[in-house]
């Protein structure tokens, strides 16, 4: 009998299972759950971008593409990014077509890891940001951000991170799972801080377009200086609702695009042809519908923020993504008590902080892409929980 415990990878033996997806386990089990849990758009992909995949089908666009992406696709990107940020990408040679943001995140860290090296890494974050970079050969170092500074971070904090290891800062903006943003003023200390420390900045812009109020979206790379030493990562699954698409892209110096176009020349090939065609779509045409996806998350986080400020739950006031990150704390539980004690009692499904790294702690994610009804009912399910559930 072979011990795979032992013939596995020591990576791969270091890393836990997402903490995400446990719930949903749980959740797929019971009969009348609203899930508060999973992150992806309740939106059906918007029809213009699904019949452009179909016509490309009609018309017989089903091979693979040039390992980057096609020139066509790529060059939209780069139009897009002009118009939206004001910054030049070229077409051929700074953009890479990847897998969802997924791939593109993992081809930035192997691309330039090398073992040992650190990895700076914002927390509360995404999931995938330690596990890919131990997955790299890296070491990831959290720098915890608190709710007092409205969950985001600052040079002084990272300060205190920083050694002669540290090779690459890795951050989210809109944040997965605080809904934190970075104001322009914030991110440009970021910037010096990068400067300062000859670091690469690996950017997650994917909830870019999805913002709030005056809360308003600076791509890293604006920046002096920053274009050069950072990569932007972004992509579609979230602003268009197409998740299953699996279509995402990477933007940054040529030579760093060339290295992490190897990793993935020789991994993936290349992203579907018809995730491609329908990506085209969304850039040409596609603004109209997410900036009405947008209203309508606008509307739900007003709601679920004013039912757990009522309910006495601390909270940030979320201005970006589609999750907000209330305080439990008050209750006596810890974030995974919580989550399975609601989940059991209650049959709602969301997220515990820990997840999202240790200082994730003491709150619960909940994504509010889910319908008004829904985020009504679940509320006073999670107000009924906490009469009866305080220690
Ligand atoms: N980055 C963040 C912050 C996310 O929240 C997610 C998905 O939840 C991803 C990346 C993955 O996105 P994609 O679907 O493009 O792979």
């Amino acid at each position: 009998m072979i011990n795979w415990n032992e013939r596995l990878s020591p990576q791969v033996r270091s890393i836990a299972p997402s903490g995400i997806r446990k719930f949903f386990d749980i959740a797929a089990k019971m009969k009348d759950v609203i899930s508060l849990g999973v992150g992806e758009p309740d939106f059906v992909t918007p029809w213009s971008i699904r019949e452009s995949c179909v016509y490309g089908l009609e018309q017989g666009y089903t091979s693979y593409t040039a390992n980057r992406g096609t020139l066509e696709l790529r060059q939209e990107i780069s139009n897009h990014f002009k118009r939206r940020h004001d910054i030049n990408y070229n077409a051929e040679t700074d953009i890479l077509v990847t897998v969802g943001v997924s791939e593109a995140l993992d081809l930035a860290l192997r691309a330039v890891v090398s073992p040992g090296d650190e990895v700076l890494i914002p927390e509360p974050c995404y999931v995938s940001y330690a596990a890919c970079t131990t997955l790299a050969g890296g070491v990831p170092v959290s720098v915890p951000a608190n709710i007092e500074n409205e969950f985001r971070i600052t040079p002084e904090e990272l300060e205190r991170y920083v050694t002669p290891r540290t090779k690459i800062l890795l951050i989210g903006y809109p944040n997965n799972p605080t809904g934190a943003i970075m104001e322009r003023a914030d991110l440009s200390k970021i910037a010096e801080f990068a400067l300062k420390y000859d670091l690469i900045v690996i950017s997650d812009e994917i909830y870019g377009d999805l913002t709030y109020g005056e809360a308003e979206h600076v791509c890293f790379a604006e920046f002096p200086n920053m274009q050069e030493r950072s990569i932007v990562l972004n992509g579609f699954s979230k602003a268009y609702a197409m998740t299953g698409w699996r279509i995402g892209y990477a933007l940054g110096n040529a030579d760093f695009i060339a290295a992490m176009t190897k990793i993935h020349q020789y991994t993936m090939l290349c992203a579907p042809i018809t995730a491609q065609i329908a990506a085209i779509e969304a850039l040409r045409h596609g603004e109209k519908y997410m900036k009405k996806m947008v209203a309508e998350y606008n509307r739900r986080r007003k709601l679920i923020y004013d039912g757990f400020i009522k309910m006495g739950l601390e909270c940030f006031e979320p201005k970006g993504a589609f999750y907000i990150f209330p305080s439990i704390k008050s209750t006596g539980y810890n974030s995974s008590e919580f989550a399975e004690a609601l989940i059991q009692a209650e049959h709602v499904a969301l997220v515990p902080g820990a997840a999202f790294g240790a200082s994730g702690e003491g709150h619960v994610r909940c994504s509010y892409a889910t319908s008004i009804d829904k985020i009504s009912e679940a509320l006073a399910r999670i107000e009924n929980f906490l009469k009866n559930h305080r220690r």
